[in-house]
């Protein structure tokens, strides 16, 4: 392991040169701890905003995306949803009821190469304090109308090359919103004595054994 871990902080050191060599606002990722391989389990990417001030959630709205990879479908879907990240990132979750939003993909690499193969499977999970929040900021970001407009424009693929009006050539989606069928729970565990708040929080923001400052986000 102690062999490993060197040429591990070496590697970080050549991406950190490859870095320097790409355009400011793109990087390589590397993560930093080793993983178990799992056969059939798929490892990929994910990125995440969460607002400082978070409403407590009541839907969640699901997108899992799949795409080709031998087109442009994937610079326009994720150049999408890199600027959306950004934009909520920057607000306040409580002005438009956001609580979060999670992006993972999946995809098959090609050693050596930034270029996939086969299909790329794109999973977007966000949080609002309710269906009119997520639709009014959705249907609001520019972004998002224009990926939707490619989304549902009628095109081959040969057109998806077209700067002017691009389409995406191969991109379908499951689409799901979700609301609970009963009330979300916290489960709170209290710093200062061990015990497990299970009913009382967000109401109340102390250990109900203890009274110790419990808390976690709400997302
Ligand atoms: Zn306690």
């Amino acid at each position: 392991m102690f062999l490993a871990d060197r040429l591990f902080g070496f590697s970080r050191t050549l991406i950190g040169w490859a870095n320097h060599l790409l355009p400011s606002n793109l990087e390589y990722f590397l993560y930093f701890r080793p993983i178990i391989k799992m056969p059939h389990v798929d490892i990929g990417i994910a990125f995440a905003t969460f607002p400082k001030d978070c409403p407590e959630p009541k839907v969640l709205q699901c997108n899992m995306g799949h795409m080709e990879s031998d087109d442009l479908d994937w610079y326009h879907t994720n150049s999408a949803t890199m600027k959306m990240l950004n934009s909520l990132a920057k607000e306040h979750g409580s002005d438009i009821g956001f609580c979060g939003d999670i992006v993972a993909e999946f995809a098959n690499e090609v050693p050596g190469t930034i270029r996939t193969q086969g299909s790329v499977r794109q999973l977007n999970l966000s949080a609002w304090s309710s269906v009119e929040a997520s639709h009014k900021w959705y249907v609001g970001n520019q972004t998002h109308r224009q990926i939707v407009d490619m989304h549902h424009a009628n095109g081959k693929k040969e057109k998806a090359v077209d700067q002017d009006k691009p389409v995406l050539a191969s991109f379908s989606a499951l689409l799901m919103q979700a609301e609970p069928t009963k009330a979300a729970r916290y489960h709170v565990k209290c710093r200062g004595c061990g015990h497990m708040n299970t009913k009382s929080f967000p109401e109340s923001r102390v250990c109900v054994k203890c009274g110790a400052p419990i808390g976690i986000p709400l997302f």
